[in-house]
C-alpha cells in the first residue's frame, strides 16, 4: 500500500508542476513513505534522515524533508526531537494535505485520520503499463496483540463500489490489465454500491470484472475470519479472479493464535482451505509466519511446522516476532533471538522446498503469463502466471501487456523459465 500512497502523492505534485526525480541532490523535496510495521522498517527511517541530511549539506542545498506514512503517524513527536532537520510530518490518512502544507507552510505535523476527504482528494494516474494496485479499504479493527496496524492506518474504511470503478477506468484507458485490490484486510471491506446498499469485496470484484479491459484481478490481504462464502464461490465463478490467495495464519498453534489474538483456530482455517479447494481445486495459498511471539515453545513451533507440512504454501512471508511500542505484546517476554533466528531459519527452509516442489511441478507445461515488465537482460520479458508465479522468457517481439501462453523449460523456488 505504501507503493500505491508513494504514487498518489507523486500525482498530487506533479499537479503542482513538481516532477519525480530518484536524485536525492536534485531535489528540491525528499519525502520518505515509511512502514512501521516491523521495528527494523521503522529504525530505517533514521537512518536513511541521515544519510540525506549528509548528501544534501554537502551540496548546501535548500529543500524541504518530509516523513510521510506509518512511522510519521506513530512517532511523529519522537521524530521531531530525534531528527530536526525533518520539515513536515504527515500521517497516511492525510497526506493529501501535504502540498498545501509545504505551499503555507503553517504546519509541521499532520497526523488526522481524514480517508474520506483524502480519496476525494487524491489524483489517480497510472505509471505502470500493465498492473497497477488499487486501495479498496483501509485499516483494521481486529487489534492483534502484535500489530501497529489499527493505530498507524485507524480504523475500518471502505471506498465506495464506483469510486473504485472511477479509479480503475482511469488506468484501463491507459492501457492497465490486471488490478491487485489493497487493504490492510481487504476481505473486511463494506463499501457502498451506486444504490448506496453496503456490498461485501465478492460483489465489488464482480462489479469490477464488468469493465472488459480488466482481464485480471487479485487481492490482498486477507484475514481468515473475513473469508465469506460469496468470497469463496468468486474464485469457483469469476474467471477474472485469479486463483490465488494470500491468505495469512501467523502460526499454527492455538495457543499462540490466542495469545495473538487472531480470533480463529488452526481447525477453523482448515475448513476455510478446504472450502476454498471445493470452490476452485487449483487454487495457490500463500501465508504470512511470525515465529518467536512470546511464549511460543517448542511444541507450539513444531505445530506451525506441521500446518506448513499439510498445506504447503506456495509462497510464504515469514518473520522474527518483532515487539512494537504500545501493542498489548509489547512486554510480554521475549523469546532469545538465537532461538527465533533458529525457527524461523528452519521454517523458511521447509517454505522455501515446498515452493521448490510446486514450481517444479509446472516443468514441461504450457502456462498462460500476462507480461509486465522487461528484465535486465536484453529481450528478455516477465509475466506472472495466473497461480502469480513470476515467468522470465526472451523474445525479439514486445509482449508487455500481452497474455501468452509459455512452455516451461526451468524452474527455481522463486521463478519459473520458459519459451513463448
Ligand atoms: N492484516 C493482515 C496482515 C497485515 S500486517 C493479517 O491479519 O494477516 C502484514 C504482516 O506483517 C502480518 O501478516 C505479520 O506476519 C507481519 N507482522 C505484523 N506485525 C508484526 C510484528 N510485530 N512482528 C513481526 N511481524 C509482524
Ligand atoms: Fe494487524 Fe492484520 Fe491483525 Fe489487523 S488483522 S491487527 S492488520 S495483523
Amino acid at each position: 500500500m505504501n507503493v500505491y500512497d508513494s504514487e498518489r502523492i507523486k500525482n498530487l505534485f506533479e499537479n503542482k508542476n513538481y516532477f519525480e526525480t530518484k536524485d536525492v541532490k536534485k531535489a528540491d523535496i525528499v519525502i520518505l513513505n515509511t512502514c512501521h510495521i516491523r521495528e527494523k522498517a521503522a529504525e530505517k527511517v533514521y537512518s536513511d534522515i541521515g544519510r540525506i541530511k549528509k548528501i544534501k549539506n554537502k551540496i548546501n542545498n535548500k529543500y524541504k524533508l518530509v516523513v510521510a506514512g506509518c512511522v510519521a503517524q506513530a512517532e511523529g513527536e519522537e521524530i521531531k526531537s530525534r531528527a530536526p532537520s525533518v520539515d513536515y510530518i504527515v500521517g497516511p490518512q492525510s497526506y493529501h494535505k501535504l502540498p498545501s502544507m509545504i505551499d503555507e507552510n503553517n504546519s509541521f505535523i499532520n497526523d488526522e485520520f481524514l480517508q474520506n476527504e483524502k480519496f476525494n482528494k487524491l489524483i489517480f494516474k497510472t505509471s505502470n503499463k500493465i498492473s497497477e494496485f488499487v486501495t479498496v479499504q483501509e485499516g483494521c479493527d481486529k487489534f492483534c496483540s502484535f500489530c501497529v496496524v489499527p493505530y498507524t492506518r485507524g480504523s475500518e474504511f471502505s471506498r465506495s463500489v464506483n469510486e473504485i470503478n472511477e479509479e480503475i477506468k482511469n488506468y484501463t484507458d491507459s492501457g492497465i490489465k490486471e488490478v491487485i485490490l489493497l487493504g490492510q484486510n481487504v476481505n473486511a471491506y463494506h463499501g457502498k454500491n451506486i444504490k448506496g446498499k453496503q456490498v461485501d469485496l465478492a460483489y465489488l470484484i464482480n462489479s469490477i470484472s464488468e469493465n472488459d479491459n480488466i482481464q485480471r484481478i487479485r487481492y490482498m490481504t486477507s484475514h481468515p475470519n473475513d473469508m465469506t462464502d460469496s468470497l469463496i464461490i468468486a474464485h469457483g465463478s469469476n474467471p477474472k479472479l485469479m486463483p490465488f490467495l494470500h491468505l495469512p495464519i501467523q502460526s499454527g498453534s492455538d495457543n499462540i493464535l490466542q495469545k495473538m489474538n487472531r480470533k480463529h483456530n488452526v481447525k477453523q482455517y482448515y475448513e476455510i482451505v478446504n472450502k476454498l479447494k471445493l470452490s476452485r481445486p487449483d487454487i495457490a495459498l500463500s501465508s504470512d509466519f511470525i515465529v518467536g511471539f512470546p511464549g511460543e515453545t517448542n511444541d507450539d513451533f513444531d505445530k506451525t511446522m506441521k500446518l506448513i507440512e499439510k498445506i504447503k504454501f506456495t509462497i510464504a512471508y515469514s518473520f522474527i516476532y518483532s515487539p512494537r511500542p504500545g501493542t498489548p505484546a509489547f512486554n510480554k517476554n521475549n523469546i532469545d533471538l538465537a532461538v527465533k533466528k533458529a525457527r524461523l531459519s528452519a521454517l523458511q527452509s521447509l517454505l522455501k522446498e515446498h515452493q521448490d516442489n510446486y514450481n517444479k511441478k509446472f516443468l514441461k507445461k504450457e502456462v498462460e503469463v500476462l507480461f509486465e515488465r522487461k528484465g535486465r537482460h536484453k529481450n528478455q520479458f516477465i509475466g506472472r502466471t495466473i497461480y502469480n508465479q513470476s515467468v522470465f522468457v526472451n523474445s525479439k517481439s514486445n509482449l508487455l501487456g500481452q497474455i501468452k501462453k509459455v512452455d516451461i523449460l526451468r524452474s527455481t523456488n522463486f521463478a519459473l523459465e520458459g519459451t513463448v
